[in-house]
């Protein structure tokens, strides 16, 4: 490509028409191609994509960058391939928090990309600081800050936001750490059902994920609260200090929502009582904080006219997630129940005040902010450029309104307690192992006398061995849904609850696979197709633990 005008690469300067239907034809070809691949039957797109043993490395040793560049309408018809089967949002997926993304979402991004702000800086990225300083005050009202005192950005993901509030609590603790380096003293705290993020961030901070205490969950996955309070004892009387709990509001897994409110509680009693600063509490709402949406429905008058047992499982939320308030930060992941695409997850802290504790002097930014010009910089974030994702998120939080999210969580649920009923009446050797907790997941655990062996195994009347045995029946159902879940996309957990064993032989986790109801299109109606899918791949593995067990069998009696 010779004559090669650099030019037509991008967008125009002055709003031409050419370039703008050239422009228009083009993203219209990637939304045609991608129409074309669906298929709402199935959970991939369509086309076939063959991933040999040697998928990745056949692909590093042919990949190189062309000397000259190709028309973009045929990079298009290259990058539509990349989306040959792939995992798709239909009715039948069911996976994990894996969301659509929604269209308000999607013109968000591409809003921000038709300017291409930094979110650094006003200055470079004032449409990015507007739509920032907009949803954080949006969403801080949603869960009671106090939107004239709190504070927050867009970061990387949930796990961005336990890192930060991990910062904020080291620094609290003593703000002369930032030039000193942490001491070894410090820990923090969270449930055994806690995301892993917290884990990594005491890695990543120097702390040592040693100094991370696990506490014991309750039956309904949140944070026993007593433990926590002997645990963080324990830690004091031995002359550690207390920084940082993560309350997970809610769990992935089981969707066990922790009691702020206890919690909160607990650590002041316990800290006052020795002297010492209340540790930060950080919500990891990262996942169930959209459920505060409800905070303030009218639950009496029911305007959305949410049915009665959707409306009770509702209320049970909410009575958890009007204590988010009471949280010194927390997150909202909108790329999770916000309906944005990745990455748009957001930070608030209750008191912006605390942002400044991970904050640049004005001497250590020499290129941008601290200047006469510009009035929203931020160097406390631990990102330096960032994308104005803040955008994206406005655009949804606008064109859903509280509404819109109240009727999309309203129909997960209104999914869950369907297929709840059906798989009790028609697969009743399938157990469900999260009945206390109302939401958008439902986990179920199989067990090899077909009965309910759930409360001897939370009791701790079972041998780990005997656990082991049911994990494996579990996993060999994860296999057969996993080899079959082109038709449907279940998801599953090798850690849903841990229980203690008759045996004395430490704590073991349970495994049970999970119904994650995540995409607008999977509706009670599907519920019926979904039980029965689920029906047969049961018996399969039965079947297979069966003739697996006869073998075992006779093969002790050859050694015999
Ligand atoms: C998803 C999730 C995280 C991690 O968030 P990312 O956005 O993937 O970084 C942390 N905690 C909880 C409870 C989550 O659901």
């Amino acid at each position: 490509m010779e004559n090669l005008n650099i030019r037509a690469l991008f967008p125009s300067d002055d709003g031409n028409l050419q370039q703008r239907n050239h422009f228009i034809e083009l993203v219209k070809q990637i939304v045609e191609g991608v129409d074309d691949l669906k298929d709402p039957e199935a959970v991939h797109l369509k086309g076939n994509k063959e991933r040999g043993q040697h998928f990745y490395r056949e692909l590093t040793a042919s990949s190189r960058i062309p000397d000259s560049g190709s028309p973009q309408d045929q990079v298009n018809e290259e990058l539509l391939k990349l989306l040959h089967g792939h995992p798709y949002h239909t009715k039948y997926f069911l996976t994990n928090i894996l969301p659509m993304a929604s269209t308000p979402g999607i013109l968000g991004m591409l809003t921000a990309f038709m300017v291409n702000g930094n979110n650094l800086w006003d200055v470079y990225g004032p449409a990015g600081a507007e739509a920032e300083v907009r949803v954080v005050a949006m969403m801080s009202d949603l869960v009671g800050y106090k939107p004239s005192e709190s504070g927050g950005y867009t970061t990387w993901g949930g796990q961005g936001a336990i890192f930060t509030g991990l910062r904020i609590a080291i620094n609290k603790h003593d703000p002369s750490i930032k030039k000193a380096g942490v001491p070894h003293n410090l820990y923090a705290f969270c449930s055994e059902a806690a995301h892993y993020s917290l884990f990594k961030s005491m890695e990543a901070t120097g702390l040592g994920t040693n100094n991370l205490i696990k506490v014991r969950t309750r039956e309904d996955s949140s944070m026993d609260t007593q433990d926590l309070e002997a645990k963080m004892e324990h830690v004091i009387l031995r002359g550690g200090v207390p920084v940082y709990i993560v309350a997970t509001t809610a769990t992935t897994d089981a969707m066990g929502i922790d009691n702020i409110e206890e919690i909160a509680a607990a650590a002041e009693t316990l800290t006052a009582k020795y002297g010492m600063r209340k540790p930060h509490i950080h919500a990891d709402s990262a996942l169930g904080g959209f459920f505060a949406f409800f905070n303030d429905y009218d639950f009496e008058g029911n305007p959305l006219q949410i049915g009665e047992e959707t409306l009770t499982a509702l209320a049970a939320i909410r009575e958890r997630m009007r204590h988010l308030r009471l949280a010194d930060s927390l997150c909202f992941d909108f790329q999770k129940l916000g309906q944005t695409p990745y990455s748009t997850s957001l930070f608030l802290v209750k008191q912006a005040s605390d942002l400044k504790l991970v904050d640049l002097e004005p001497d250590e930014t020499p290129y941008v902010g601290h200047r006469g010009y510009g009035d929203y910089h931020t160097s406390y974030t631990l990102e330096c450029s960032r994308m104005g994702s803040s955008i994206s998120i406005l655009s949804a939080l606008l064109a859903f309104g509280a509404e819109g999210y109240r009727k999309l969580l309203a129909q997960f649920v209104d999914v869950n307690i369907a297929f709840r009923k059906r798989l009790a009446a028609e697969v009743p050797e399938a157990v469900i192992v999260n009945a206390g907790n109302p939401g958008i997941i439902t986990l179920f655990r199989l067990y090899t006398d077909r009965k309910n062996g759930y409360a001897a195994e939370y009791e701790g009347i079972r041998t780990k061995a005997e656990i082991e045995r049911e994990n494996k029946l579990n996993e060999m159902l994860f296999e057969i849904l996993g080899r079959d879940r082109d038709k449907m996309f279940f998801g599953d957990t090798k850690k849903h609850l841990y229980v203690p064993t008759a045996d004395r032989a430490g704590d073991v986790a349970l495994y049970a696979s999970k119904l994650f109801v995540i995409s607008p299109y999977t509706q009670t109606s599907d519920v019926h197709a979904i039980v029965d899918f689920l029906k047969l791949k049961i018996t399969e593995t039965y079947a297979a633990y069966e003739r697996l067990a006869t073998k075992e069998k006779e093969h002790e009696k050859i050694l015999v």
